[in-house]
Protein backbone atom coordinates (compact mmCIF):
# COMPACT_ATOMS: atom_id res chain seq x y z
CA UNK A 1 0.00 0.00 0.00
CA UNK A 2 2.86 2.55 0.46
CA UNK A 3 3.49 3.97 -2.67
CA UNK A 4 -0.34 5.34 -3.17
CA UNK A 5 0.68 8.06 -0.59
CA UNK A 6 3.84 9.90 -1.75
CA UNK A 7 5.51 11.54 1.23
CA UNK A 8 7.02 14.97 1.70
CA UNK A 9 9.60 15.31 4.34
CA UNK A 10 10.32 19.07 5.78
CA UNK A 11 13.41 18.88 7.59
CA UNK A 12 16.37 21.46 8.08
CA UNK A 13 18.96 19.53 9.26
CA UNK A 14 20.43 18.23 6.44
CA UNK A 15 21.88 14.98 8.17
CA UNK A 16 18.06 14.20 9.67
CA UNK A 17 16.67 14.81 6.15
CA UNK A 18 19.25 12.12 4.70
CA UNK A 19 18.55 9.79 7.21
CA UNK A 20 14.38 9.93 7.00
CA UNK A 21 14.61 10.03 3.11
CA UNK A 22 16.82 6.74 3.41
CA UNK A 23 14.43 5.34 6.05
CA UNK A 24 11.51 5.99 4.29
CA UNK A 25 12.72 4.99 0.71
CA UNK A 26 13.73 1.43 2.16
CA UNK A 27 10.42 0.79 3.51
CA UNK A 28 8.61 1.73 -0.16
CA UNK A 29 7.84 5.24 0.20
CA UNK A 30 7.93 7.83 -2.81
CA UNK A 31 9.51 11.04 -0.93
CA UNK A 32 10.34 14.21 -1.69
CA UNK A 33 11.98 16.07 0.82
CA UNK A 34 12.80 19.86 1.35
CA UNK A 35 14.50 22.13 3.89
CA UNK A 36 11.55 24.36 5.45
CA UNK A 37 8.17 25.02 5.60
CA UNK A 38 7.80 27.56 2.79
CA UNK A 39 9.59 25.32 0.42
CA UNK A 40 7.05 22.17 1.58
CA UNK A 41 4.18 24.88 0.85
CA UNK A 42 5.56 26.20 -2.30
CA UNK A 43 5.66 22.38 -3.54
CA UNK A 44 2.09 21.84 -2.59
CA UNK A 45 0.74 24.24 -4.79
CA UNK A 46 2.45 21.94 -7.57
CA UNK A 47 1.96 18.06 -6.80
CA UNK A 48 -0.46 16.92 -3.74
CA UNK A 49 1.45 15.23 -0.85
CA UNK A 50 -0.66 12.81 0.91
CA UNK A 51 1.45 12.51 4.04
CA UNK A 52 3.69 15.24 5.63
CA UNK A 53 6.37 14.36 7.98
CA UNK A 54 7.23 17.67 9.32
CA UNK A 55 10.08 19.11 11.62
CA UNK A 56 8.98 21.56 14.07
CA UNK A 57 11.81 23.96 14.17
CA UNK A 58 13.00 25.30 11.04
CA UNK A 59 13.84 28.76 9.79
CA UNK A 60 11.51 30.80 7.35
CA UNK A 61 8.47 28.44 8.24
CA UNK A 62 8.18 26.22 11.24
CA UNK A 63 6.58 22.69 11.16
CA UNK A 64 3.50 24.20 13.11
CA UNK A 65 2.77 27.32 10.93
CA UNK A 66 2.97 24.46 7.55
CA UNK A 67 0.65 22.52 9.74
CA UNK A 68 -1.70 25.37 9.96
CA UNK A 69 -1.20 26.63 6.09
CA UNK A 70 -1.97 23.19 5.32
CA UNK A 71 -4.85 23.25 7.48
CA UNK A 72 -6.68 26.68 6.18
CA UNK A 73 -6.33 25.45 2.54
CA UNK A 74 -8.55 22.75 0.40
CA UNK A 75 -6.71 19.35 -1.34
CA UNK A 76 -7.67 16.85 -3.48
CA UNK A 77 -7.79 14.92 -0.72
CA UNK A 78 -7.21 14.55 3.17
CA UNK A 79 -3.14 15.58 4.60
CA UNK A 80 -1.53 13.53 7.25
CA UNK A 81 1.21 15.09 8.93
CA UNK A 82 3.29 13.84 11.34
CA UNK A 83 5.22 16.54 13.59
CA UNK A 84 8.92 15.84 14.35
CA UNK A 85 10.26 17.31 17.68
CA UNK A 86 12.61 17.25 20.24
CA UNK A 87 9.94 19.14 22.50
CA UNK A 88 8.57 16.60 24.71
CA UNK A 89 6.62 18.77 27.08
CA UNK A 90 2.82 17.90 27.28
CA UNK A 91 1.92 21.54 26.49
CA UNK A 92 3.82 21.24 23.16
CA UNK A 93 2.38 18.31 22.00
CA UNK A 94 -0.66 19.78 22.60
CA UNK A 95 0.05 23.11 20.60
CA UNK A 96 1.06 20.88 17.86
CA UNK A 97 -2.07 18.93 17.85
CA UNK A 98 -3.60 21.97 17.86
CA UNK A 99 -2.10 23.32 14.67
CA UNK A 100 -3.30 20.73 12.81
CA UNK A 101 -0.85 17.81 13.36
CA UNK A 102 -2.49 14.25 13.56
CA UNK A 103 0.37 12.56 15.39
CA UNK A 104 4.10 13.36 16.38
CA UNK A 105 6.70 11.65 17.24
CA UNK A 106 10.08 12.76 19.81
CA UNK A 107 13.32 12.65 18.81
CA UNK A 108 15.33 10.42 18.53
CA UNK A 109 13.08 7.97 17.36
CA UNK A 110 13.52 4.34 16.28
CA UNK A 111 12.97 3.88 12.59
CA UNK A 112 10.17 1.33 13.84
CA UNK A 113 8.68 3.98 15.29
CA UNK A 114 8.33 6.07 12.53
CA UNK A 115 7.55 3.37 9.61
CA UNK A 116 4.31 2.23 12.39
CA UNK A 117 3.31 6.12 12.41
CA UNK A 118 3.38 6.24 8.93
CA UNK A 119 1.44 2.69 8.22
CA UNK A 120 -1.04 4.37 10.97
CA UNK A 121 -1.03 7.48 8.92
CA UNK A 122 -2.10 5.44 5.63
CA UNK A 123 -4.77 3.47 7.34
CA UNK A 124 -6.44 6.20 7.75
CA UNK A 125 -5.93 8.14 3.94
CA UNK A 126 -7.02 4.38 3.01
CA UNK A 127 -10.17 4.67 4.93
CA UNK A 128 -10.97 7.89 3.30
CA UNK A 129 -10.11 6.65 0.09
CA UNK A 130 -12.65 3.49 0.55
CA UNK A 131 -15.14 6.56 1.97
CA UNK A 132 -14.27 8.44 -1.34
CA UNK A 133 -14.94 5.25 -3.72
CA UNK A 134 -17.92 4.29 -2.09
CA UNK A 135 -19.24 7.64 -2.05
CA UNK A 136 -18.76 7.79 -6.10
CA UNK A 137 -20.53 4.83 -6.50
CA UNK A 138 -23.55 6.04 -5.02
CA UNK A 139 -23.25 9.28 -6.87
CA UNK A 140 -23.44 7.00 -10.13
CA UNK A 141 -26.25 5.01 -8.97
CA UNK A 142 -28.40 8.11 -7.94
CA UNK A 143 -28.06 9.37 -11.66
CA UNK A 144 -28.24 6.03 -13.75
CA UNK A 145 -31.17 4.60 -14.60
CA UNK A 146 -30.95 0.93 -13.54
CA UNK A 147 -32.30 -0.97 -16.67
CA UNK A 148 -30.84 1.01 -19.12
CA UNK A 149 -27.94 2.05 -17.85
CA UNK A 150 -28.51 5.79 -19.23
CA UNK A 151 -28.65 8.84 -17.27
CA UNK A 152 -31.86 9.08 -15.39
CA UNK A 153 -34.56 12.02 -15.08
CA UNK A 154 -33.25 13.18 -12.25
CA UNK A 155 -29.75 13.77 -13.76
CA UNK A 156 -31.47 15.67 -16.56
CA UNK A 157 -32.96 18.22 -14.77
CA UNK A 158 -30.44 18.71 -12.89
CA UNK A 159 -28.29 18.85 -15.95
CA UNK A 160 -30.26 20.51 -18.81
CA UNK A 161 -30.20 23.67 -17.14
CA UNK A 162 -26.33 23.69 -16.64
CA UNK A 163 -25.88 22.63 -20.82
CA UNK A 164 -27.97 25.23 -21.56
CA UNK A 165 -26.35 27.44 -19.91
CA UNK A 166 -23.03 26.77 -21.09
CA UNK A 167 -24.31 27.00 -24.77
CA UNK A 168 -25.69 30.47 -24.29
CA UNK A 169 -23.05 31.74 -22.33
CA UNK A 170 -20.20 30.35 -25.32
CA UNK A 171 -22.81 31.31 -27.81
CA UNK A 172 -23.16 27.73 -28.97
CA UNK A 173 -26.37 26.04 -30.54
CA UNK A 174 -27.89 23.09 -28.35
CA UNK A 175 -30.40 20.95 -29.89
CA UNK A 176 -32.76 18.21 -28.32
CA UNK A 177 -34.49 14.99 -29.38
CA UNK A 178 -37.08 13.30 -27.69
CA UNK A 179 -37.87 9.81 -29.10
CA UNK A 180 -40.59 7.47 -28.05
CA UNK A 181 -40.60 3.40 -29.10
CA UNK A 182 -43.81 2.86 -30.99
CA UNK A 183 -46.50 0.63 -29.70
CA UNK A 184 -44.12 -0.48 -27.26
CA UNK A 185 -47.80 -1.66 -25.19
CA UNK A 186 -47.91 -4.43 -27.73
CA UNK A 187 -43.95 -5.49 -27.04
CA UNK A 188 -44.99 -6.24 -23.22
CA UNK A 189 -48.06 -7.39 -24.93
CA UNK A 190 -47.31 -9.75 -27.22
CA UNK A 191 -43.73 -10.68 -25.78
CA UNK A 192 -43.88 -10.15 -22.35
CA UNK A 193 -42.22 -7.61 -19.89
CA UNK A 194 -38.96 -9.46 -19.79
CA UNK A 195 -38.78 -9.10 -23.69
CA UNK A 196 -40.11 -5.41 -23.43
CA UNK A 197 -36.96 -4.83 -20.89
CA UNK A 198 -34.97 -6.14 -23.45
CA UNK A 199 -36.04 -4.10 -26.43
CA UNK A 200 -36.14 -0.87 -23.96
CA UNK A 201 -31.81 -2.03 -23.24
CA UNK A 202 -31.29 -2.26 -26.83
CA UNK A 203 -33.00 1.13 -27.72
CA UNK A 204 -30.83 3.06 -25.59
CA UNK A 205 -27.45 0.88 -26.40
CA UNK A 206 -28.56 1.89 -29.92
CA UNK A 207 -28.82 5.56 -29.04
CA UNK A 208 -25.46 5.34 -26.69
CA UNK A 209 -24.03 4.05 -30.11
CA UNK A 210 -24.95 6.66 -32.85
CA UNK A 211 -24.53 9.85 -30.26
CA UNK A 212 -20.66 11.73 -30.09
CA UNK A 213 -19.30 10.10 -26.92
CA UNK A 214 -18.35 12.61 -24.15
CA UNK A 215 -20.36 15.52 -26.03
CA UNK A 216 -23.88 14.15 -26.14
CA UNK A 217 -25.71 12.26 -23.85
CA UNK A 218 -29.43 10.54 -23.11
CA UNK A 219 -31.42 9.89 -20.08
CA UNK A 220 -34.43 8.12 -19.55
CA UNK A 221 -37.34 10.26 -19.67
CA UNK A 222 -39.86 8.29 -19.31
CA UNK A 223 -41.01 4.40 -19.52
CA UNK A 224 -40.26 4.01 -23.25
CA UNK A 225 -38.66 7.49 -23.75
CA UNK A 226 -35.74 9.29 -24.00
CA UNK A 227 -34.04 12.10 -24.19
CA UNK A 228 -30.76 13.37 -26.17
CA UNK A 229 -29.07 16.22 -25.69
CA UNK A 230 -26.75 17.49 -28.51
CA UNK A 231 -24.27 20.44 -27.75
CA UNK A 232 -22.98 22.54 -30.75
CA UNK A 233 -26.01 21.49 -32.81
CA UNK A 234 -28.75 23.38 -34.44
CA UNK A 235 -31.76 21.91 -34.95
CA UNK A 236 -30.80 20.46 -38.04
CA UNK A 237 -28.12 19.02 -36.93
CA UNK A 238 -30.43 17.15 -34.90
CA UNK A 239 -32.89 16.17 -37.13
CA UNK A 240 -29.97 14.32 -38.77
CA UNK A 241 -29.09 12.48 -36.01
CA UNK A 242 -32.83 11.64 -34.81
CA UNK A 243 -32.98 10.42 -38.62
CA UNK A 244 -29.82 8.43 -38.43
CA UNK A 245 -30.73 6.80 -35.24
CA UNK A 246 -34.02 5.88 -36.93
CA UNK A 247 -32.57 4.44 -39.59
CA UNK A 248 -30.09 2.56 -37.37
CA UNK A 249 -33.07 1.28 -35.59
CA UNK A 250 -34.58 -0.17 -38.83
CA UNK A 251 -31.48 -2.52 -39.16
CA UNK A 252 -31.67 -3.91 -35.04
CA UNK A 253 -33.55 -7.06 -34.08
CA UNK A 254 -33.79 -7.43 -30.55
CA UNK A 255 -33.57 -11.59 -30.34
CA UNK A 256 -35.13 -12.92 -27.45
CA UNK A 257 -36.30 -16.05 -25.78
CA UNK A 258 -36.08 -17.63 -29.75
CA UNK A 259 -37.54 -14.69 -30.95
CA UNK A 260 -37.34 -11.79 -32.98
CA UNK A 261 -38.19 -7.83 -32.45
CA UNK A 262 -37.97 -5.15 -34.46
CA UNK A 263 -39.33 -1.79 -33.22
CA UNK A 264 -39.53 1.77 -34.69
CA UNK A 265 -39.34 4.80 -32.73
CA UNK A 266 -40.48 8.39 -33.27
CA UNK A 267 -38.68 11.84 -32.72
CA UNK A 268 -39.47 15.34 -31.74
CA UNK A 269 -36.69 17.52 -32.48
CA UNK A 270 -35.92 21.20 -31.19
CA UNK A 271 -33.37 23.09 -30.30
CA UNK A 272 -31.77 26.91 -30.54
CA UNK A 273 -28.66 28.65 -31.84
CA UNK A 274 -26.93 31.61 -31.07
CA UNK A 275 -29.77 34.42 -32.29
CA UNK A 276 -32.45 32.69 -30.32
CA UNK A 277 -33.71 35.51 -28.02
CA UNK A 278 -33.00 34.73 -24.50
CA UNK A 279 -36.84 34.53 -23.27
CA UNK A 280 -37.64 31.94 -26.18
CA UNK A 281 -35.36 29.36 -24.62
CA UNK A 282 -35.67 27.28 -21.30
CA UNK A 283 -35.64 23.60 -20.10
CA UNK A 284 -39.36 23.25 -19.94
CA UNK A 285 -39.76 25.50 -23.25
CA UNK A 286 -37.35 23.02 -24.82
CA UNK A 287 -39.15 19.57 -24.00
CA UNK A 288 -42.59 20.88 -24.47
CA UNK A 289 -41.51 21.98 -27.98
CA UNK A 290 -39.85 18.48 -28.67
CA UNK A 291 -42.82 16.54 -26.86
CA UNK A 292 -45.13 18.57 -29.21
CA UNK A 293 -43.21 17.68 -32.00
CA UNK A 294 -42.75 14.00 -31.08
CA UNK A 295 -46.62 13.81 -30.96
CA UNK A 296 -47.35 15.10 -34.23
CA UNK A 297 -44.60 12.56 -35.86
CA UNK A 298 -46.77 9.46 -33.73
CA UNK A 299 -50.56 11.20 -35.19
CA UNK A 300 -48.97 11.29 -38.62
CA UNK A 301 -48.14 7.64 -38.31
CA UNK A 302 -44.83 7.27 -36.13
CA UNK A 303 -41.53 5.76 -37.22
CA UNK A 304 -40.61 9.90 -38.27
CA UNK A 305 -38.64 12.59 -36.96
CA UNK A 306 -40.08 16.23 -37.17
CA UNK A 307 -38.96 19.04 -35.44
CA UNK A 308 -38.69 22.90 -35.60
CA UNK A 309 -36.54 25.16 -33.33
CA UNK A 310 -37.15 27.63 -30.79
CA UNK A 311 -37.88 31.05 -32.00
MG1 LIG B 1 14.98 21.65 12.87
Amino acid sequence: MSDDFPILIAEDDPVSRKLLEKILIKAGNKVVSVENGQRALELFNDKFFPIVLTDWMMPEMDGLELCRAIRKNTYPGYVFIILLTAKDSKDDVIMGLRAGADDYLIKPFSHAELVARLNTGKRVLELEKSLKDANEEIRILSITDPLTGTYNRGYMTERLPQEIKRARRYSRALSIILCDIDHFKKVNDTYGHLAGDRVLKDFAQCIRHSIRQDVDWTARYGGEEFLIVLPETDVNGGSVMAERLQSELSQRVTETQGKKISITASFGVTGFSPDTPDEMISPEAMISKADKYLYQAKREGRNRVMGEALD
